[in-house]
């Protein structure tokens, strides 16, 4: 069955990464909750997907140079008064949940990694009980070594449009191959059951992500990717219904 994954906590849903989200998506029948982390300039980690405040929220500044309390005080656009949560949060959210967490590793604001931030993370994930059900995504590849040196959970790697079509699919699957990485996911658009089948004869998952309209949520799931994000995840959970009981859309 092809899994689901909130993105964000469903943004069109909730606003982007807030309580509401999260608090509703650990009590959806989908697999996995997917979000971001920054880190702010007093060592705590902040659930947000951009690395700044100024796009998503009443604030402006980047994360990593605010400290916590102010971050967690910015309004979320379009969420009902929610305010951005701390990655320890998000675990109590999801403690009783079997929802699992599919944790991205963003860039700061200069499209640099974060030093010393993946061990951070997964140290707290750790200490929180919620490692063993994590899997880590990105579109960077230096983290994805990084994260490969700090635990053996699942990672998978974010491909961007502008990357597949510089490299193409032959070499992005050849760098998957030759740096390990077990898991590709695309945009959902460039997605192709041609590209799929090389990735799976390559020996490596293939999932989608950006999936947020209806025609986009049914392609993913009549190609059978393994998982897909969206925006919308009350849609993806209907469609996905709909399709296993081969009832009318
Ligand atoms: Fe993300």
């Amino acid at each position: 069955m092809t899994k689901i994954a909130s993105h964000r906590g469903g943004t069109l849903e909730f606003g982007d990464s807030t309580l509401a989200g999260f608090t509703a998506t650990a009590q959806m029948d989908l697999e996995e909750v997917e979000f971001d982390v920054h880190p702010t300039r007093d060592g705590e980690i902040v659930v947000h997907h951009d690395a700044t405040l100024d796009r998503t929220t009443d604030k402006a500044g980047a994360i990593a140079e605010l400290m916590a309390e102010d971050v967690l005080s910015a309004v979320i656009n379009y969420s009902r008064n929610s305010h951005p949560i701390l990655l320890n949060e998000l675990c109590a959210i999801f403690k009783e949940s079997p929802v699992q967490f599919r944790c991205e590793f963003k860039p700061g604001e200069d499209g640099k990694p974060y030093e010393d931030f993946v061990s951070r993370v997964v140290k707290l994930l750790a200490k929180e009980g919620a490692l063993e059900t994590t899997g880590f995504s990105s579109f960077l590849l230096d983290y994805l070594e990084t994260i490969a040196l700090n635990t053996d959970r699942p990672r998978l790697w974010l491909v961007s449009p502008a990357v597949l079509g510089q490299v193409g699919a032959k070499g992005v699957l050849e760098t998957a191959k030759s740096r390990e990485i077990p898991e590709i996911g695309v945009h959902i658009d460039k997605a192709t059951p041609e590209l799929m089948a090389m990735a799976q004869d390559a020996g490596i998952e293939f999932g989608c992500w950006a999936a947020h309209s209806i025609p986009q949520i049914r392609k993913a799931i009549e190609m059978g990717v393994k998982v897909f994000t969206s925006d919308r995840p009350s849609l993806a959970i209907a469609l996905r219904h709909q399709m296993q009981e081969g009832t009318a859309l």
